[in-house]
């Protein structure tokens, strides 16, 4: 083999190197080719990383400064014995007890995990558990050992590293159990939403909405998103129950209604026949009378029960017209429900409470937009804004303040902005602007403006003035940008105001 021509020797390497399908690393190279050529090049010494450890070392103690001269030596002179020899010396001192003590602190360094390092990853652990669920208790007890590990004194560093180890061994299985959970989760949810719209085929209303939380159940989950889903879930489970408690509440009053209604009839069949009764008694009173001094008591019978039935049937005539009228009250008040819930059908673009577009009637309108800007080349801006301490409200004020609330904003908005800029409602206090022809420092003016505004134009509770602030986001979209990626830059930009202060705007 030694006499064969390196170039030759090269060739069967790189054909070796694809054989064996090792990577063609520097290394492996060098290996294969030694082996080919039947020759082993002695290892190049390792200068530079020495010279780099030699800089690091202490050099304190006379027996630490007197190892450290040695192993400068050593590597000066790229010997591989002196520096082994060094190497011992470095090892003696760390056992030996007499020379060590001032080594044994540098030892301990090397050995014990620092204590703020070790708590560190004590909470990093800590928090990490509530997000794994109870499923698996082997890795909470595992997770508990290495917590009591990490927080006791001088934690050692070989124990910590086996120990985290297996622990993230076992909470990659758990972490990945977690998302297999919440993605069949997720298919639950869907199926009960398909449940509701094939449920629900005649009432286009609630088909939109069973349509809308499949879409907003959709991946990637955000807790904005979840947010929403069970805002809407709210809404139809709210409307189904107003429909049907409604319907109920009208059938019963019908039937109520039809029973006082047979119950007069009943009532005038009674009286009349009383009178026929009486004139019948009368008549043949009358009949068999042979003075008049006979016949007058006869009349004042026949007069009292005349005028009497006259009196009934004017109640039951005045009875039945007020039956009458409550009862086309009543259908005009079903006739009305059913139109409500046509409307609320009508209105799957709009959100039920604030009457701003909801997020379908939103992606609708920025299609239009975005379609119309490429046109144009228009500038287009959505804003994003996110009521300040909007929970406080509610917890101030109650909830139907808190909807009040939400109503103020949308009735000031409109007022203020153009007639063009369309408002829709994001998430439970969140809402995005569409702000046509508008440049982001245009778009941040005009939502300064509407802050501006706000702080003018009170929403009054009772007697009580209450000051609603927002923090806003405000991006222009950018060449071939979607409208959720300009959405999510506003989004990221209304944190930052919330971040810094709130009642702020920044442009995306
Ligand atoms: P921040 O300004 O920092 O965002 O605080 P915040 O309190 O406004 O925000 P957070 O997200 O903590 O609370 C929002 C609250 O809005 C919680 C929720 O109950 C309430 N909310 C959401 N939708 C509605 C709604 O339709 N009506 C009412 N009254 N409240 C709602
Ligand atoms: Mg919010
Ligand atoms: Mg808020």
């Amino acid at each position: 083999m030694a006499d064969r021509q390196p170039s030759e020797i090269a060739r069967e390497t790189l054909k070796q190197l694809a054989v064996r399908r090792l990577a063609p690393t520097p290394d492996n190279y060098l290996a294969l080719y030694e082996e080919i050529a039947g020759v082993r090049t002695p290892p190049a010494f390792p200068e530079g990383p020495l010279q780099h450890i030699l800089r690091v070392l202490p050099g304190q103690t006379p027996a630490q400064k007197r190892l450290l001269g040695q192993l400068e030596r050593a590597v000066e002179n790229k010997d591989w014995s002196a520096l082994q020899s060094v190497l011992v010396g470095y090892a003696n001192l760390g056992l030996n007890p007499a020379t060590a003590e001032p080594v044994v602190a540098q030892a301990t360094v090397l050995t014990i995990l620092p204590e703020d390092l070790a708590e560190l990853l004590a909470r990093l652990i800590d928090n990490t558990l509530p997000a794994l669920g109870e499923d698996d208790a082997r890795v909470h007890e595992m997770a508990q050992q290495l917590t009591q590990l990490l927080r006791e004194p001088a934690p050692p560093v070989s124990t910590v590293q086996l120990m985290l180890g297996n622990f993230t061994y076992r909470l990659s299985f758990a972490t990945e159990d977690q998302a297999a959970i919440r993605a069949s989760l997720l298919e639950l949810l869907h199926m009960v939403f398909e449940n509701i719209a094939a449920l629900s085929v005649e009432d286009r209303w609630l088909n939109g909405q069973a349509e809308a939380l499949m879409a907003a159940s959709t991946p990637p989950l955000t807790l904005r998103r979840l947010d929403d889903v069970q805002r809407r879930l709210k809404d139809v489970i709210f409307k189904q129950t107003e429909a049907h408690t409604r319907t109920v509440e009208a059938q019963e009053q019908m039937k109520d209604m039809l029973s006082t209604f047979i119950e007069r009839l009943a009532k005038i069949t009674d009286s009349s026949s009383t009178y026929q009764g009486t004139m019948e008694r009368c008549a043949d009173l009358i009949g068999k009378a042979t003075t008049l001094e006979e016949i007058a008591p006869v009349l004042q019978e026949v007069m009292h029960a005349t005028r009497s039935m006259a009196l009934d049937s004017r109640t039951a005539h005045d009875e039945l017209r007020e039956l009458r009228e409550r009862t086309e009250l009543k259908r005009a008040q079903v006739a009305q429900l059913q139109q409500e819930l046509d409307r609320a059908s009508a209105q799957a673009r709009h959100d039920p409470l604030t009457g701003s577009l909801n997020r379908k009637g939103l992606d609708e309108a920025m299609e239009r937009e975005l379609a119309r800007a490429g046109r144009t080349g228009a500038p287009l801006c959505v804003a994003l804004l996110d009521i300040d301490n909007f929970k406080t409200i509610n917890d101030r004020l109650g909830h139907n303040a808190g909807d009040a609330a939400l109503l103020h904003l949308t009735q000031v908005t409109r007022e203020v902005m153009r007639p063009q800029d369309l408002l829709a409602r994001y998430g439970g206090e969140e809402f995005v602007l569409v702000l046509p022809d508008t440049t982001v420092a245009n778009g941040v003016a005009a939502m300064t403006r509407l802050q501006r505004e706000l702080t003018t134009r009170f929403f009054l509770q009772g007697k009580e003035k209450v000051l609603i602030t927002f923090s806003a986001g405000v991006a222009q979209l950018g060449e071939g940008e979607t409208s959720a990626e300009a959405i999510r830059r506003a989004d990221k930009s209304m944190y930052l105001a919330k971040r810094s202060g709130k009642n702020r705007v920044m442009a995306a």
